[in-house]
C-alpha cells in the first residue's frame, strides 16, 4: 500500500489510525505536536514515542519534507534558501533580517500561473501547488535560523515564489497550524498574504475571517499599464479589484497595503501618482512603494531616485501613507521577485 502524507493528515486520521493500531490514544496527541508544534520533519525524531510505534508510522506514513539544498548568505544577513521538494521542485524562501527580529518570506508555489512580466518567478511557468506541510517547513526553519542567531521570527510574508491565492486551501491551512493554539501559537497579525489581485481570492479571505494582512500588488492604477505589466489584469481590472477591496475592508475592518514596484518610465511619472491617489480613494488603504531588483530583463529598470521622490511627494500631498521599501539581500538575488530557483 502506498505511504500517505502525515501533513496532510488530520489530528483525527492520526489518533485513528494508531488506536486502529493498537496504540494509546493520547500518541496521537503527541504525533500532532512533533509535527506541528515542534515542527519535526522524520519519525526518529519523536523521542518520547516506543520505537515499535515509530516503526509503525514509518510503514504508513511518509513526511513531504522539504531537503535545503543551497544556502546563501547575504552581507546584510539576509539567508536564502533553495528548498528540494521530494518530488524534485526546486522553491526558495528567504529569511530578512529587521532592526529587531526577522522576517521570513516563503514560497506558496513552485513557479506562478500569472506571468507578469517584470517578475523572474513569472518567466518560470507553474510547477505546482506547494503543500501545507512544504509551506509550514519553510517557517518553522526561518523560526529556528533566527533563534540560532539569537533572536525571533516575527513576521511572516508569503512575498516568494507564487500566488497564494491561487493556493487558497495550503496556504490557510499552513496558517492555520502557524497561528494555532496546538501550532506555533503565533499571531495572525505578523502574516501577510500579498496577491496579484484576485477577487475570488480576496473577498473569501473576507468572509472566512481573517486576521492576516493582506498586500495587493498594484504597480499601476491605469488598466492599459497594468494589463502589459500584469496579464491577470485583463481577467480582472481595477475596477472588479477595488469591489473587492471594499468588501475586504467592510468585512475585516482592516486596511490593505498596495504594493507599488517603480518601473522607470513605466509608471513611475506625475500622472502615474494621480492615478494610483484617484484609485486609493475608494478605500482606506497603505501603500508600499517598492524598488525593483534587477532582473535582467530589457525592459524593466528601477526608476531613478529624482522620479521615485516626486512620486512619494505628491502622494504625501494627498495624505496618503506611504512607505518605501528598500530591497535587502541583493547580493544574492534574494529579493522579492527574484526568487527563481536557480539551482
Ligand atoms: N504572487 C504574489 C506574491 C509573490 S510576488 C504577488 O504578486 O503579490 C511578491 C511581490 O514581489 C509582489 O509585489 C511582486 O510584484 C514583487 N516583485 C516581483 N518581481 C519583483 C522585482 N524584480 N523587484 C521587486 N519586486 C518584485
Ligand atoms: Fe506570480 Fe506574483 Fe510573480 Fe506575478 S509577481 S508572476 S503573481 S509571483
Amino acid at each position: 500500500m502506498a505511504k500517505e502524507n502525515i501533513r496532510a493528515c488530520s489530528a483525527e486520521e492520526i489518533a485513528a489510525f494508531l488506536t486502529a493500531n493498537g496504540e494509546k490514544a493520547f500518541r496521537g496527541k503527541q504525533v500532532w505536536q512533533w509535527i506541528w508544534q515542534r515542527g519535526v520533519t522524520g519519525f526518529e525524531e519523536m523521542t518520547n514515542l516506543p520505537k515499535v510505534t515509530r516503526q509503525k508510522l514509518e510503514e504508513a506514513f511518509y513526511f513531504d519534507r522539504l531537503h535545503a539544498e543551497r544556502v546563501q548568505e547575504a552581507s546584510d544577513g539576509t539567508r536564502k534558501t533553495a528548498w528540494r521538494t521530494v518530488d524534485g521542485e526546486v522553491v526558495e524562501s528567504v529569511l530578512i533580517p529587521g532592526r529587531e527580529k526577522y522576517t521570513v518570506c516563503v514560497s506558496s508555489q513552485a513557479g506562478c500561473k500569472l506571468g507578469c512580466k517584470f517578475c523572474a518567478t513569472g518567466g518560470l511557468g507553474f510547477r505546482r501547488d506547494l503543500t501545507r506541510g512544504e509551506i509550514f517547513q519553510q517557517i518553522t526553519a526561518a523560526r529556528e535560523e533566527a533563534e540560532a542567531r539569537g533572536s525571533l521570527l516575527s513576521n511572516i510574508v508569503f512575498m516568494g515564489m507564487g500566488e497564494p491565492l491561487l493556493n487558497y486551501g495550503h496556504v490557510t491551512g499552513a496558517i492555520g497550524r502557524v497561528t494555532a493554539e496546538d501550532g506555533l501559537g503565533m499571531s495572525p497579525y505578523r502574516i501577510t498574504i500579498s496577491t496579484a489581485g484576485l477577487p475570488e481570492g480576496i473577498r473569501r479571505l473576507a468572509d472566512e475571517g481573517t486576521r492576516c494582512n493582506l498586500a495587493v500588488s498594484l504597480h499601476s492604477a491605469k488598466d492599459s499599464v497594468r494589463s502589459a505589466l500584469m496579464p491577470v489584469n485583463k481577467a480582472y481590472p481595477l475596477k472588479a479589484l477595488a469591489e473587492s477591496l471594499k468588501y475586504f475592508v467592510e468585512r475585516t475592518g482592516t486596511r490593505p497595503t498596495l504594493e507599488y514596484l517603480l518601473l522607470r518610465g513605466i509608471n513611475d511619472s506625475p500622472e502615474d501618482a494621480k492615478a494610483l491617489a484617484v484609485y486609493c480613494r475608494q478605500f482606506p488603504v497603505k501603500i508600499n512603494l517598492i524598488e525593483y531588483n534587477e532582473t535582467g530583463h530589457p525592459d524593466f529598470h528601477r526608476s531613478p531616485e529624482r522620479n521615485r521622490d516626486e512620486f512619494i511627494r505628491y502622494l504625501e500631498g494627498c495624505n496618503m501613507v506611504v512607505n518605501l521599501r528598500h530591497s535587502k539581500g541583493k547580493d544574492i538575488d534574494a529579493a522579492c521577485g527574484q526568487l527563481a530557483g536557480k539551482v
